[in-house]
């Protein structure tokens, strides 16, 4: 079973993927992937060199990534050359480490699934977190550096809730919950979809 794990920040996305590791499925975690082709040595690296120049990349040969995000924020045109370059191989990468799982449910952490919609027809199944905006806004706050502007900025970034909502197949309210009542949630979901074989699309 193929699962989409996705969720607006602060809503507890991360939690729940480490919850249903925990109840034996395998992860897939698309942002560290992302980060690691763009370390020193990264296979994104020359493309990124080449299409944006070598002022974007630090003496260590990783990604300048304030200088990237920066260039990102303010220029839509080089956040999809960059998206351009990334995506493919993020997919790539991301599918070959689950054709490499063994485990019965292999969960794929992707923030902006629904967003960039490559994700769908990979899986057999989308998980929404969800929360209320003010439940994320109060969990994002007690992150270090993140200020309202800033949690408001990347709020807008993100789709809503109703389309996020929308494109699940199961949502997983984590609103007023304790951890451990979101533990049994996610491990009654994953009792229910890891046992079931659904081949993937
Ligand atoms: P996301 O990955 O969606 O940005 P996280 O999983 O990192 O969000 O959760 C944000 C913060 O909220 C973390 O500190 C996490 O421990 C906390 N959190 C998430 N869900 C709950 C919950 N049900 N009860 C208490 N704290 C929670």
């Amino acid at each position: 079973m193929r699962v989409g794990l996705t969720g607006g920040i602060g809503s507890g996305k991360s939690t729940v993927a480490g919850l249903l590791r925990e109840a034996g499925a395998a992860l897939v975690d698309t942002d560290a992937i992302s980060r690691g082709l763009t370390l020193a040595g990264g296979a994104a690296m020359p493309a990124i060199a080449q299409a944006f120049g070598a002022d974007f990349v630090a003496a260590d040969g990783a990604l300048d990534r304030d200088r990237m995000r920066a260039l990102a924020f303010s220029d839509a045109g080089a956040k999809r050359r960059l998206e351009a370059i990334l995506h493919p191989l993020i997919t790539a990468q991301a599918l070959a480490e689950a054709d490499a799982a063994t485990a019965p449910m292999i969960v794929f952490d992707v923030p902006l699934l629904v967003e960039s919609g490559r994700w769908r027809s990979r899986v057999a199944r989308v998980l929404v977190v969800d929360c209320s905006v003010e439940t994320q806004i109060a969990r994002v706050l007690q992150r270090p550096g993140w200020t309202m502007e800033r949690v408001q900025g990347a709020l807008a970034a993100q789709t809503s809730r109703q389309a996020r909502r929308a494109a699940a197949d199961a949502v997983l309210l984590n609103d007023g919950l304790s951890l451990a009542e979101l533990a049994t949630e996610v491990r009654s979901l994953a009792a229910r979809w890891g046992c079931e074989t659904i081949a993937t699309p």
